[in-house]
């Protein structure tokens, strides 16, 4: 269904934005009986996760999986019809476009299934930018279905404004480096029709290391610039680096301290980038995932005092809370955890302690020992405390360090081995576990679990107590005694 053209006048809760922390919130509120609208002004709902962030990105992440394990296919025992084993040659190429397009089309059914949840749940979606102009009233610059924002303005009035209006990628001034415009961020990578040849992307986060993991996975030579000598610095050392080296061996060039100090080139053409490291680099597409900034821009926060700190995120209280009584946000707008499950997460709970029930008037998003994975070659898994971040805290006498090595069975047959770490950090003398690192094929679904052990509070005692599933690579979690 479209969204509405003429929205009402009066809500119980105005939502800002259509993306996880905004369906959280206003899907629940409306679960509860509030009359709720959602203001989104992209065309589309889903938000950064389904259109170019998480949904797309795992898609491109099971392609490159997939490419590593034709690879492998013939030392496994494939081969063509007369029984020979594929020679490399015979490894089918990835056609780019084709996938591209296919993987679009499943964001667009997401797309769909969003408009319909929002139908079912009876919350009100207008199509439009969205500007704050009292504490309670919001007006909305509506889009036509020419996408244009050409419908004029409708203003909507709630008892509660919820702001979750996610963010956008950085990339560096042209006063800073001249040319960096003619590079590209990761919504421009959504947006390639062909595999660039060779790229350069530069940045040292989640987003640099899963991009440059996909595409030289997938075959192009590939450079990341990072400007310290590691990359995924905030992660625990196992994780940077065994995934540095390993990462390094398959290909990939890994730059250490390089910034990039100009650009020369066309849009869209090579491009030429002169390093401060001195030479030249030449590549066919640069990415710049150099972080995030919230959106605040044009949202109106100024009108009514909304108070942001100096990165421009909206500052919360741990109920979500802005310092406007009727005004929340939540999501990567508030600039912590930037994360799908903690932006739906919180959202739900605000819901909860807002209109649920009365057991739940106290409900909010716990952001301790959340667990997150970079879905790197091979992924990688983290929670609780990093070593470095357990010693500093508790000191070293209470911190005890428990890691192991190993090659998963799945790289036994194989002549190319992918490596597995893992570490646990305990404290204590009860050697309660604080931090679990794992980087090794799988550890994307094996962290879960792992998170929920860690906050429950599990001891080293409860994890070797824990019977090993057999034969896994998480049951070396279980073995690191
Ligand atoms: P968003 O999802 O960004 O939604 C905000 C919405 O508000 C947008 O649709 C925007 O158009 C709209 N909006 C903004 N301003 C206005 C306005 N004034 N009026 C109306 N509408 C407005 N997280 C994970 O957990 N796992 C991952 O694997 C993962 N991968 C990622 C990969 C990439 C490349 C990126 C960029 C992010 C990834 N993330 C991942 C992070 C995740 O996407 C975000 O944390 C999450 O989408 C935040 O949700 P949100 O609701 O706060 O904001
Ligand atoms: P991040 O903040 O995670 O990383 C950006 C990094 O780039 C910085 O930490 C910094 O590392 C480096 N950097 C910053 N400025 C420059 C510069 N001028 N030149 C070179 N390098 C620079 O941002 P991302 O954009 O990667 O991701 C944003 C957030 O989105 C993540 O923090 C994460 O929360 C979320 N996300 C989650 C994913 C997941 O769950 N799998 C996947 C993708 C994103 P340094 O200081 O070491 O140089």
């Amino acid at each position: 269904m479209p969204p509405v053209a003429k929205p009402q006048e009066e809500y119980d809760v105005v939502v800002i934005g259509g993306g996880s922390g905004a369906m959280g919130m206003g899907r629940r509120a409306a679960q509860y009986g509030q009359k709720v609208c959602m203001i989104e002004e992209d065309g589309r709902l889903g938000g950064t996760c389904v259109n170019v962030g998480c949904v797309p990105k795992k898609i491109m992440w099971y392609a490159a999986d997939m490419a590593d394990a034709l690879r492998s296919a013939p030392e496994y025992g494939f081969g063509d019809a007369q029984g020979k084993p594929l020679s490399k040659e015979g490894i089918p190429e990835f056609k780019w476009n084709y996938f591209v397009e296919k993987r679009d089309a499943y964001v667009r059914r997401l797309n769909g299934i969003y408009d319909k949840n929002l139908q079912n749940d009876k919350v009100e979606y207008i199509s439009g930018h969205a500007k704050i102009t009292g504490s309670n009233e919001v007006e909305v610059t509506m889009r036509s279905e020419s996408g244009k924002f050409d419908a004029g303005t409708h203003t909507v009035r709630g008892k509660r404004i919820c702001i979750a209006t996610g963010g956008r990628p950085t990339q560096p001034s042209e006063d800073k480096i001249p040319g960096a415009s003619l590079g590209i961020d990761s919504d421009g990578f959504f947006a390639l029709r062909e595999q660039p040849k060779r790229v350069a992307v530069v940045g040292a986060g989640y987003i640099a290391v899963e991009l440059a993991g996909v595409l030289n996975t997938l075959g192009s030579e590939t450079h990341l610039l990072i400007r310290h000598d590691k990359f995924l610095r905030n992660f625990d050392p196992i994780i940077s680096d065994t995934l540095q080296e390993y990462m390094g061996n398959t290909g990939l060039n890994v730059h250490q301290s390089t910034n990039i100090t100009r650009v020369d080139g066309e849009k869209g053409g090579p491009l030429t980038l002169t390093l401060d490291k001195g030479g030249k680099l030449e590549v066919d597409c640069l990415i710049w995932a150099i972080g995030r900034r919230p959106n605040t821009d044009n949202l109106g926060l100024e009108s009514v005092g909304v108070k942001t700190d100096k990165a421009g995120n909206i500052v919360v209280d741990e109920y979500q809370n802005t310092n406007v009584p009727s005004i929340n946000a939540l999501g990567d707008v508030a600039g912590k955890a930037l994360l799908t499950p903690v932006a739906i997460a919180a959202g739900r709970r605000l819901s909860n302690r807002l209109y649920g029930p009365e057991h739940l008037r106290n409900d909010k998003l716990d952001y301790d020992n959340i667990p997150t994975v970079v879905f790197s070659h091979p992924t990688s898994g983290t929670v609780g405390l990093t070593e470095p971040e357990a010693r500093e805290k508790f000191g070293d006498d209470d911190i005890k360090i428990y890691s192991s090595r190993f090659t998963a069975m799945y790289f036994g047959m194989l002549e190319h081995k992918q490596p597995t770490a893992y570490k646990l950090v305990c404290q204590g003398k009860n050697e309660k576990v604080v931090g679990v690192h794992i980087v090794g094929l799988g550890s994307d679904e094996i962290m879960q679990g792992v998170g929920i052990a860690v906050k429950m509070g599990a001891t080293k005692q409860d994890f070797d107590n824990t019977v090993a599933i057999h034969p896994t690579s998480s049951e070396g979690e279980c073995l690191l005694c």
